[in-house]
């Protein structure tokens, strides 16, 4: 039923850990992003999404991306949490 197996999903959790200092505050409500390991149907891929702060408020917005790698998700909701930095690529 499901091809995840536990030393994939350890090994992704070990690369989230070392990302998850490396995310931006979320741009809406400041709180800091949900990074968990996202099985879209495929092989894993790490999802960053902020739901606020669930206990005081929940967030207006509601953002979340997803990539390949937690650096990547990482990267991604960064250009998203500054987008006035512009990528020159
Ligand atoms: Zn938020």
């Amino acid at each position: 039923m499901s091809d995840r197996t536990p030393s994939q999903k350890k090994a992704l959790l070990r690369s989230i850990k070392k990302v998850r200092s490396k995310a931006k505050p979320c741009p809406f409500c400041g709180s800091s992003p949900d990074i968990s390991p996202w099985h879209g149907g495929g092989p894993y891929k790490t999802a960053v999404s902020c739901e606020g702060d669930v206990a005081t408020s929940w967030c207006p917005t509601f953002p979340s991306c997803t990539a390949e790698s937690p650096e990547s998700a990482v990267e991604r909701w960064n250009a998203r949490a500054a987008p006035e930095e512009s990528e020159e690529e």
